[in-house]
């Protein structure tokens, strides 16, 4: 592990380490996982929900948090955050879909949140901090192409979303219009809630968080169910694309997120298809296996040459295990297959960056600025950014880089330092300088209303 390229994945690796001890405690802490293929997947699968709804896609976001316990839930501001661990319980694509189409009927029922007023407006992490309570929040270069933005300390989970047996019955009411607009049967959310049946007697301290905030009783499945069958997809099976991608998500997030000798368990290398394949590279990954890890991803690569994922962990593997110039070219690939991936762009980005060559900083500057003028909220491409600008000198650039990252964790303080030193070096009126303005502003409000606390931009 050369320490040149993991100085930053040490927060990381610390967090993680503290998660996996933590995981069977309900005040474990939460991260919140970033992956260009399962974004891309949701918001895939969600789409035509949406529509159905009503919504416009592209305002609304998903989000995955890393946590093995059962749970999907929206805030206001339209966005949707559905557990790893209900990822990993569901048994086929329809399962999620359907999850999703009842948290839409949230959404479209304006079943605002007690905390409401503080997430409107809200960006993701500083969603994040107030779901998590957590004090400080904390994002690593990715692992094994995952990135992970979390709480840096054990942070109580406020169980602040529950809704009341009206708004439940409406929300199934309105996710099966979804489901029967979108053309999806509504078996898998019957299965799924039929998963959860048995949690309705169970004390509320054993029962997954689902259960907790979406009160579920046998009566209530059954009223579903009788609307359910009456749609003419009933007994449509899972669209095959989307069960392909879905087991693939699913295979992937196991290799990420449980041991190694469990994923290989459910995933032996007997099974040689292409979401056991896919699993094993991570578990090969994490059990620094990397041969292995790398003659499975290029079994994976010579099947599906066209595959951007494939090449992502396979560029990610060659990175983490030092072979950084090695990694480049295969990140290339990736990008020139899936050229506007914020994530795989930052990785690259990060690739080039690391050996410290001005020969390659030109072109991560170029990679980087790309990557966040498609996702701003991407604090680890604007960490990188920072580090290329002030190798080059740009000591303007670097200042409002790092304003911008201390903005995204709601450091106001922080933010409004950094803020101030860009306006100071920057021309008045160009478009940096008015976003210095910006950054400085919500940075100023913050402090006076917060005291610089509260997360938001
Ligand atoms: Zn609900």
């Amino acid at each position: 592990m050369p320490h040149i390229v993991r100085t930053f994945f040490v927060m990381a690796c610390a967090f993680w380490i503290s998660a996996q001890s933590l995981a069977v405690n309900e005040a474990a802490a939460q991260s919140l996982l970033r992956d260009a293929e399962a974004e891309w997947f949701l918001r895939e699968i969600s789409t035509p929900i949406l529509l159905a709804a009503g919504l416009e896609p592209r305002a609304v976001n998903i989000y995955l948090i890393n946590d093995r316990s059962l749970n999907a839930f929206v805030s206001s501001g339209q966005n949707i955050f559905i557990h790893s661990g209900l990822v990993l319980a569901a048994d086929n694509v329809d399962e999620l879909i359907g999850v999703i189409a009842h948290e839409t009927g949230h959404i479209s029922g304006g079943h605002l949140t007690r905390f409401s007023d503080n997430i409107q407006g809200a960006n993701a992490i500083s969603i994040l901090s107030l779901v998590l309570g957590a004090a400080a929040i904390v994002a690593g270069s990715p692992d094994a192409g995952i990135g992970i933005i979390g709480g840096g300390q054990q942070a109580a989970v406020r169980n602040f979303l529950s809704y009341n047996r009206v708004q439940e019955a409406s929300a199934d009411q309105a996710g099966a219009t979804f489901l029967e607009q979108a053309g999806v049967s509504g078996r898998g959310l019957i299965s799924f809630f039929d998963k959860l049946r048995d949690q309705e007697y169970l004390l509320s301290v054993n029962q997954d968080p689902y259960v907790r905030s979406h009160p579920l009783t046998g009566d209530r499945i059954a009223r579903l169910e009788s609307r359910l069958e009456q749609s003419a997809y009933l007994d449509k099976p899972p669209d095959p694309v989307h069960e392909y991608w879905f087991q693939r998500m699913k295979a992937k997030l196991a290799g990420f997120l449980n041991p190694p000798h469990a994923t290989l368990q459910i995933y032996p290398p007997s099974n040689t298809s292409i979401p056991a394949r896919y699993a094993r590279v991570y578990a090969y990954n994490k059990d620094l296996d990397w041969d292995k890890a790398l003659a499975e991803a290029d079994s994976l690569i010579a099947e599906v040459p066209d595959d951007p994922f494939f090449h992502e962990i396979k560029g990610q593997i060659l990175f983490e295990n030092g072979r950084v110039e090695e990694s480049i070219p295969v990140f290339k690939k990736a990008i020139a297959i899936a050229p506007n991936q914020p994530l795989i762009l930052t990785a690259l980005g990060h690739a080039l960056a690391a050996p410290e060559k001005p020969e390659y900083d030109t072109e991560a500057r170029k990679v980087l600025e790309k990557a966040v003028s498609v996702d701003r909220e991407n604090p680890f491409a604007w960490y990188q950014l920072a580090i290329i600008y002030g190798r080059s000198g740009n000591v303007a650039l670097a200042d409002l880089a790092t304003a911008e990252r201390y903005s995204m964790f709601g450091q106001a303080r922080e933010a409004a330092y950094y803020a101030n030193r860009a306006i100071n070096k920057l021309d008045e009126g160009t478009p940096n300088w008015v976003r210095a303005q910006d950054i400085l502003l919500y940075a100023q409000a913050d402090i006076e209303e917060n005291g610089g606390r509260r997360r938001r931009r």
